[in-house]
């Protein structure tokens, strides 16, 4: 009776959080609607950018984008390209004036490259997000994401180290019809228990980090273990590569969804049953670009530069996201209108590896270094598995040369990696880069050697 109560109550609030964003997505039934309703949005938002955000203010001034009030979009293209160094240099000047009236948060910089950053982003935003999932998944992928039968392979902070926090996750998950299954630590009984909990639940939905369900699958495919054939897999916040793919496909048996979005932004483009990524150009616009900011043509790669166009409490206007990708055809055989990418390629993550063949996710690092401690630790770091029971972590310090938290992180990274792990901090004046200019901060050189 409680359960049905609180379930009442929250998807009451949840049914009405977003329907109205969801109701006018819907609405955009041809290409002429659907461009206007961009258009529109982005005018909206940079003249909200122009009057209160400093840092905009400036700018639009400098290259006349705004003229007696009106925007002038021939010249946004412009706008110099947002990098991760301009949000840290210019952070208080990018906030909107006005952000402390909204129900705003703070949203760490999270994915696997680019320094840390943190976003400040408001309800409004997260209805818009919402809405544009709910797209993907109903539109799209014709699945009610709300009421079916899902498993979430997904790294849970609180629930390694026993946080109470987690409750609020536990009511929502209970209303979603969730099963959380934690990836950030998996060892093999760990993937041997959650193939039993897929088996036995039946969900219509599995979704998870690729590199877990590639993870899952190898497990399985070693074992000869079968796995319950969901409707729907999604693979999210990594690169998938053709390998990943084909074992996620043949042990599900059934077709891999790629959902691409970062934390920064949300979504930003979820793949069809053609194989193309939409871009959800209602929700975040899209520009891919070469190393001389001039737009690439179909078929070719180049950087994907994102503007959000629902965060008002601090606008992320031609943001550089730190992603390649290749630039699609404008139609799709599916039917869809939204513009497509061939394919996201610039995304490189490795989980690290033990010797008994537990993975430690990424994102287990990514939150230790990124969302644990109040103050920021480091200007930018790289962590590399050089061996199973080795680590060298690279520090950019911010000013002074100690290392916060050390005892803390070591321990909490020993408890993950074994009590024997060594692990060896050195301090950089830069990360170096790939071979694409970008950063990678999580990196495991044992992957190769498995
Ligand atoms: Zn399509």
């Amino acid at each position: 009776m409680i359960k049905k109560s609180i379930i009442k109550i929250i998807s009451k609030r949840k049914g009405t959080n977003f329907d109205l964003e969801y109701s006018k997505i819907n609405s955009l039934n041809d290409k002429a609607k659907l461009l206007e309703f961009q258009e529109k949005h982005l005018k909206k938002l940079l003249l909200h950018a122009y009057k209160n955000v400093p840092y905009y203010h400036r700018i639009f001034d400098e290259i006349g984008l705004i003229i007696d009030g009106r925007v002038n979009l021939s010249k946004f293209n412009k706008i110099p390209i947002l990098t991760k160094d301009i949000i840290r240099k210019h952070y208080t000047e990018l906030l909107s004036k006005d952000y402390t009236t909204k129900n705003w948060y703070y949203k760490e910089s999270g994915g696997s490259t680019g320094e840390p950053i943190r976003i400040v982003q408001d309800d409004v935003y997260t209805h818009w997000r919402d809405a544009a999932e709910r797209f993907y998944y109903v539109n799209m992928l014709n699945i009610d994401e709300l009421s079916c039968k899902k498993i979430v392979i997904w790294g849970s902070w609180s629930d390694l180290f026993q946080s109470t926090k987690g409750l609020k996750a536990k009511i929502s998950n209970l209303v979603k019809n969730t099963k959380l299954l934690n990836c950030l630590k998996m060892t093999e009984d760990d993937i041997e228990r959650y193939i039993q909990i897929i088996n036995s639940y039946k969900p219509d939905l599995v979704r998870g980090y690729s590199s877990s369900l590639y993870e899952l699958c190898r497990y399985a495919e070693k074992k000869n273990l079968k796995v319950y054939t969901p409707k729907i897999v999604i693979g999210t916040a990594e690169t998938l590569t053709p390998e990943m793919r084909g074992k996620i496909e043949t042990l599900f048996e059934t077709k891999l969804f790629n959902f691409y979005g970062a934390r920064e932004v949300s979504g930003i483009a979820g793949e069809c049953k053609e194989g193309l990524m939409h871009i959800f150009s209602f929700y975040n616009n899209i520009e891919i670009l070469d190393g001389e900011n001039k737009y690439v043509k179909e078929g070719e790669e180049g950087r994907v530069i994102v503007t959000n166009l629902h965060n008002y409490s601090m606008p992320i206007i031609r943001f550089e996201i730190g992603d390649m990708a290749v630039l699609g055809p404008k139609r799709c055989k599916c039917g869809n209108l939204l513009p497509t990418l061939e394919k996201v390629t610039g995304r490189i993550t490795e989980c690290f590896v033990k010797e008994d063949g537990t993975t430690i996710s990424p994102v287990f690092f990514i939150i230790l270094f990124l969302g644990v401690y109040e103050k920021r630790l480091f200007k930018k770091f790289q962590i590399i598995q050089e061996d199973y029971k080795k680590i060298r972590i690279l520090i950019v310090p911010e000013t002074s040369k100690d290392i916060p938290y050390k005892k803390d992180i070591e321990e909490k990274i020993k408890l993950m990696m074994g009590k024997d792990c060594k692990i060896n901090w050195e301090f950089v004046d830069e990360i170096p880069k790939t071979k694409s200019g970008k950063y990678v901060y999580i990196k495991s050189l044992v992957w190769g050697k498995k």
